[in-house]
C-alpha cells in the first residue's frame, strides 16, 4: 500500500530581546552556570513576574510577518508540571488566548501552510548530566528567556515540505530581527507531530510527537525514520500508539519518553500574577508599517528589478545575512549580476567548505565590493581575486592590503610587459619557429609561458596583443 506522511510542527524560537520575559536578567547565550539568574527567574517563592513589553512587540512582528491575526486582548496562563529544569514547577505560557492566530507561510509551490497560532512563553533551564558522579546538575541561565511557540496545522506532507517550511519560517524570523535562529545554540528547535495514512484516506492516523529536535538535518532524518516505523507497524498488523518520543540523531532512532499527555494533564489556569495584555489597533498598524522587506518581496525584486535568476534569488534570500551582503555590494558596485555571482560562487563555496553558517561570516561586508572594484579597474584578475577573497573570508584582511602585501597587482606597464614577453620568446625559439611555420598551437603555448613568467599578473588580452606584435 502507498502511504502519505502527515506532519504538523511546533517551532520554538528564542527571542533576541536583551532581557528575559519576566525579569531584567540578560538573555545572552552561555555564561557560567547560574550566573544569569535572579530570584524571579530562579522561581523563588514570593517573587512576582513583570512582563517585558518588548516580547509583545516581537510577537506582534512575527505574527504580522506570517500573515496572522493579532489578538488585541490576550493573556498568560499557567501550565503546571514538575521538572528539575523548571524551578517554579509551572511555566507561564498562553493557552486560551494566544497572541497570534490563523497565519500562514507560503511554500515555493504556492501551497499555504497554515499556522494555528503563535504564543508567548518562558523557556526552561538546562540539565547537565554528569557521567562522573551519575547525577544531574541544573543550570537556570536559560530560565525565563522569552520564547515564541509557532504551531502549524498538519498541512505538511513529508520531510521535504517540512524542511522548506522551516527554512522559510527561519528566514522570516531572521529578517524581522525576532530571533537569531541559531539552531546550534537551541534558539530554534522543533517538535514534530507525525502520522501516516493510506494515500487517498481523509481521516488522520494516530500521531506521535518527537520533541525538541534542533538541526534541520536531524529533523529530516527523524521524519523519514518515524514515518517508516509507523508504516512497518501498520503493515505488521499493529497500531500506532499516541506517545511522545525522543529522537536520538546519533543512533538514528527514536524511543518512547511517555504516553501522550493532553492539555488537561497540565491543569492550565489563567496566570494570576500578570494583568491581561492589551494591544491597540494603532500599535498593530505601526508594527505593520515598520516591517522590513520580507524574503518573498525581496526575492521578487531581485528577479524583476535586478534580473537575477529565480535560483540565485531563492538562495540569496534564504538567509538575511546573505541578502544583506548582496544588497550592500550590489548597491555600491551598481552591478547586481556580478555581486550575485560572487555571493553564489565564492561566498557560498567557502561557507560550505568551512562549515560556517551565514550568520557567522566574520569579514567586513565592504570587502566584497572593494574586491569587485579591484577586478573592474584591472588591478587584479579574476583568478587572483578568488585567492584574495579566500584570505578575506578567513582572516578579514582588507583586499587592498592583501594585494599590496603579496604583490598581486597586475603588471600593466607596457614596457615591463614587453620586456618579460621578449625574454619568453628568446627562451622558446623552437615554438617561435613552429608558430612562424603555421602551427597555431604554438601560439597558445607561448601565451601560457608568458602568463607563467608574469605569475598570472597581467591582463590576458594585453599579453596576447603584445605577443602578436612581437611575433610579427
Ligand atoms: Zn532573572
Amino acid at each position: 500500500m502507498q502511504y502519505e506522511t502527515v506532519i504538523g510542527l511546533e517551532v520554538h524560537c528564542e527571542l533576541s530581546t536583551k532581557s528575559k520575559i519576566f525579569c531584567g536578567c540578560t538573555t545572552k547565550f552561555g555564561g557560567a552556570p547560574n550566573t544569569h539568574v535572579c530570584p524571579v527567574c530562579a522561581g523563588m517563592p514570593g517573587t512576582l513576574p513583570v512582563l517585558n513589553r518588548a516580547v509583545v512587540e516581537y510577537a506582534v512582528r512575527a505574527g504580522l510577518a506570517t500573515n496572522c491575526q493579532i489578538t488585541q486582548a490576550n493573556k498568560f496562563d499557567r501550565k503546571n508540571y514538575f521538572y528539575p529544569d523548571l524551578p517554579k514547577a509551572y511555566q507561564i505560557s498562553q493557552l486560551y488566548f494566544p497572541i497570534c492566530t490563523e497565519g500562514y507561510v507560503t511554500l515555493s509551490s504556492g501551497k499555504r501552510v497554515r499556522l494555528r497560532e503563535i504564543h508567548m512563553e518562558e523557556d526552561a533551564g538546562k540539565l547537565v548530566h554528569d557521567d562522573w558522579t551519575g547525577g544531574s546538575l541544573a543550570d537556570y541561565n536559560r530560565c525565563g528567556v522569552p520564547l515564541l511557540e509557532i504551531v502549524s496545522q498538519p498541512d505538511l506532507r513529508g520531510a521535504e515540505e517540512a524542511l522548506e517550511f522551516l527554512g522559510k519560517l527561519k528566514a522570516v524570523l531572521e529578517y524581522t530581527g525576532v530571533s537569531d535562529c541559531k539552531m546550534q545554540e537551541g534558539s530554534l528547535r522543533a517538535d514534530v507531530n507525525l502520522s501516516v495514512r493510506p494515500v487517498g484516506a481523509t481521516e488522520f492516523g494516530t500521531r506521535t510527537e518527537m520533541k525538541n529536535i534542533n538541526s534541520l538535518r536531524a529533523i529530516g532524518r527523524a521524519i523519514a525514520a518515524e514515518a517508516q516505523r509507523q508504516i512497518d507497524l501498520i503493515e505488521e498488523g499493529g497500531a500506532v500508539a499516541q506517545e511522545t518520543r525522543r529522537w536520538d540523531d546519533d543512533k538514528a532512532l527514536s524511543y518512547v519518553m511517555r504516553s501522550k499527555e493532553d492539555a488537561q494533564d497540565y491543569k492550565y489556569f489563567p496566570e494570576p500574577d500578570l494583568p491581561p495584555i492589551e494591544i491597540s489597533k494603532e500599535e498593530i498598524e505601526r508594527a505593520r508599517s515598520a516591517l522590513p522587506e520580507l524574503p518573498e518581496a525581496k526575492k521578487a525584486r531581485y528577479i524583476n528589478a535586478l534580473g537575477l535568476s529565480e535560483y540565485d534569488a531563492n538562495s540569496i534570500t534564504s538567509s538575511v545575512y546573505l541578502a544583506r551582503l548582496f544588497d550592500h555590494t550590489a548597491e555600491i558596485t551598481g552591478d547586481p549580476k556580478e555581486s550575485a555571482n560572487w555571493v553564489m560562487g565564492e561566498v557560498l563555496r567557502l561557507l560550505q567548505k568551512t562549515g560556517t553558517q551565514p550568520e557567522d561570516m566574520a569579514f567586513d561586508p565592504d570587502s566584497l565590493w572593494k574586491l569587485i572594484r579591484l577586478v573592474k579597474n584591472n588591478t587584479i584578475n579574476r583568478g587572483t581575486a578568488k585567492r584574495v577573497f579566500a584570505a578575506v573570508f578567513a582572516t578579514n584582511v582588507s583586499p587592498e592590503d592583501y594585494v599590496k602585501e603579496h604583490n598581486l597587482a597586475l603588471v600593466t606597464d607596457d614596457s615591463a610587459l614587453r620586456a618579460k614577453i621578449a625574454e619568453v620568446l628568446a627562451a622558446n625559439k623552437k615554438s617561435v619557429d613552429e608558430y612562424k611555420a603555421g602551427k597555431t598551437q604554438a601560439f597558445q603555448f607561448l601565451i601560457g609561458q608568458s602568463m607563467k613568467a608574469l605569475n598570472g599578473q597581467a591582463p590576458a588580452q594585453e599579453v596576447t596583443k603584445i605577443l602578436r606584435e612581437l611575433l610579427g
